[in-house]
């Protein structure tokens, strides 16, 4: 019996087999995450676990690891699944603990302003019951009713409120986390409780597992207002933005959705009018200062190009913004890059996806937020069929895309499978700090490496290691072949019979 097998084994003993499951199918429908991984990964790494576990408290999850160190067999967590191009699926298979079912809320505290709650709690869980004792959480994710509080923290997210209150680490105040070795740190250990939060940021997974997340919330506001403005084009609406962001109204929102978004959605639905590029600016606050900090947001940005929207119109925009990406529908796939830009080269790096869209003739839409005052979350995504081959090689997008980025100081959102393929100016700026801080942990022989940052495969030596070069090569032929291919978009009106 292999060391894994005897592990899947021990779990079901341990844990009973509806929580600990080798079946071919479960195991297959964790291998993957939002976006498919091309098919080189599967050469390279063992994407499919060979056991899925489903922990129902911190003790379940320090069993998995007790069994998983004897056996040395790798431990991947996951939330939803909701990152992209492997972040939160195996490399050698192994144990993939899934957190979903520790998603209780612990406590609310409406004295201290503050939640527990277990880390597979879903955003909008912890939102609702913020609400019901009349808190808010200063920052919630762009994907709430799926993603995990432990697997944003892990993976570094940036959502909805960056602009004014930064991350979930800097609300995080308290993580129980449950180390290789089996210790749980505790808000109260020596580890104090923000340091955990923040350095277990961006860790995806490789540091230790989340068990339980404490999060600091504000007293809901008296009035929230959102505000919608139209411009013929993203490039048209750039300046505005920025004008807004300094125009002194505060905004604990400013986020866009370019016209190429628009014309995927009309595809799903052609009965709605045309829409062209949208800005969103969100308001909250006192009711009585809101008018005033209105005027100051229309005149950033209708100076320019830009015409105000009905608030009618902005508040439905706001009540469905978790629903965005329905457009994946129109073609059944959806690649999302989720990166970081400096605010100040925005524009720059809005030309030159577009530029590099055409060249490749993928029609790409570009949407996101701003995540301070110096920096953008921008999320470009295509549609994407897996069954065609034409848009099977439009992953040659992502790696060039990056490169672009870090010219301008960019860099992507998180490290992921896929970037394992680029440059170590592409991946180094989002694994800085997890390996800063694997680094220290190793000298004391704490660390937790459940799945490394590695380029290591699947194979014995002397192929047990992929040369980067090689990886970039094969993205870059693919590439290549969508630029000789024919058009591929879902930006045209289906054609009906
Ligand atoms: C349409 C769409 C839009 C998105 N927009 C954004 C965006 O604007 N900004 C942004 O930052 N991200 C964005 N994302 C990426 C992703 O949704 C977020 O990072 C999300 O918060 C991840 O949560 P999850 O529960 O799905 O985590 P998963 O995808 O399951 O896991 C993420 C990582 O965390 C690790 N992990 C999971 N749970 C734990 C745990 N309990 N302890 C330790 N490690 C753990 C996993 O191993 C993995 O490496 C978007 C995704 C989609 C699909």
């Amino acid at each position: 019996m292999s060391r894994a097998n005897d592990a899947a084994h021990r779990l079901g003993g341990i844990l009973g087999t509806d929580r600990a499951s080798g079946d071919f199918f479960e195991t297959g429908l964790y291998s993957h995450d939002m976006t498919a991984l091309p098919k080189l990964a599967a050469l390279s790494w063992r994407t499919r676990p060979d056991v899925v576990v489903i922990p129902r408290s911190t003790e379940d999850v320090k069993t998995v690891l007790a069994v998983a160190r004897k056996r040395n067999v790798p431990v991947v967590p996951r939330g939803a699944g909701t990152t992209m191009f492997g972040a939160s699926v195996p490399t050698r298979g192994g144990i993939l603990i899934d957190m979903r079912s520790m998603n209780k809320i612990l406590n609310v505290d409406k004295d201290s302003a503050r939640i527990e709650a277990e880390a597979g709690c879903t955003w909008l869980d912890a939102m609702k019951a913020a609400e019901s004792a009349k808190l808010i959480l200063p920052v919630h994710s762009v994907f709430a009713p799926s993603s995990t509080l432990g697997g944003s923290l892990a993976s570094g997210m940036l959502g909805f409120g960056a602009l004014k209150h930064g991350g979930p680490r800097d609300w995080a105040v308290g993580s129980e986390v449950v180390l290789e070795d089996g210790t749980a740190l505790t808000p109260s250990d020596p580890l104090p409780p923000p340091q955990a939060s923040v350095l277990l940021e961006g860790s995806e997974g490789t540091l230790g597992i989340i068990t339980k997340v404490t999060l600091k919330c504000l007293p809901a506001p008296e009035e929230v207002r959102p505000l919608a403005y139209s411009f013929p084009t993203l490039p048209d609406a750039l300046r505005s933005i920025m004008a807004a962001v300094n125009c002194g109204a505060d905004a604990w929102h400013i986020g866009f959705l370019d016209e190429v978004h628009f014309k995927f959605q009309r595809n799903l639905e052609p009965e709605k009018p045309e829409r062209n590029c949208e800005v969103y600016v969100i308001l909250e606050g006192a009711k009585d200062k809101m008018a005033e900090r209105e005027r100051a947001v229309d005149s950033a940005m209708t100076s320019a190009a830009g015409t105000k929207l009905p608030n009618d119109d902005a508040m439905r925009s706001w009540q469905s913004r978790f629903d965005v990406f329905r457009t994946r529908r129109v073609s059944g796939g959806l690649v999302f890059i989720p990166s970081v830009v400096p605010a100040n080269k925005l524009a720059e790096a809005v030309a030159k996806t577009r530029a590099l869209a055409a060249k490749m003739k993928i029609g790409v839409a570009l949407t996101g937020f701003m995540a301070g005052k110096d920096s953008v979350c921008l999320l470009p995504y295509y549609l994407t069929d897996e069954s065609r081959m034409t848009s099977r090689l439009a992953i040659g997008f992502v790696p060039r895309f990056y490169k672009m980025l870090a010219g301008l100081g960019g860099h992507p959102q998180g490290t992921e499978l896929l970037n394992h393929y680029r440059t170590k100016q592409v991946a180094a700026a989002p694994a800085k700090r997890p390996m800063a801080v694997r680094t220290s942990f190793e000298q004391a022989g704490t660390a937790s490496p459940a799945r490394k940052i590695e380029r290591h495969t699947r194979y014995l030596p002397p192929f047990n290691k992929v040369h980067p070069g090689l990886m970039a090569v094969r993205l870059g032929v693919k590439g290549g072949m969508r630029r000789l291919g024919g058009r591929y978009r879902y930006d045209q009106p289906k054609r009906t019979k």
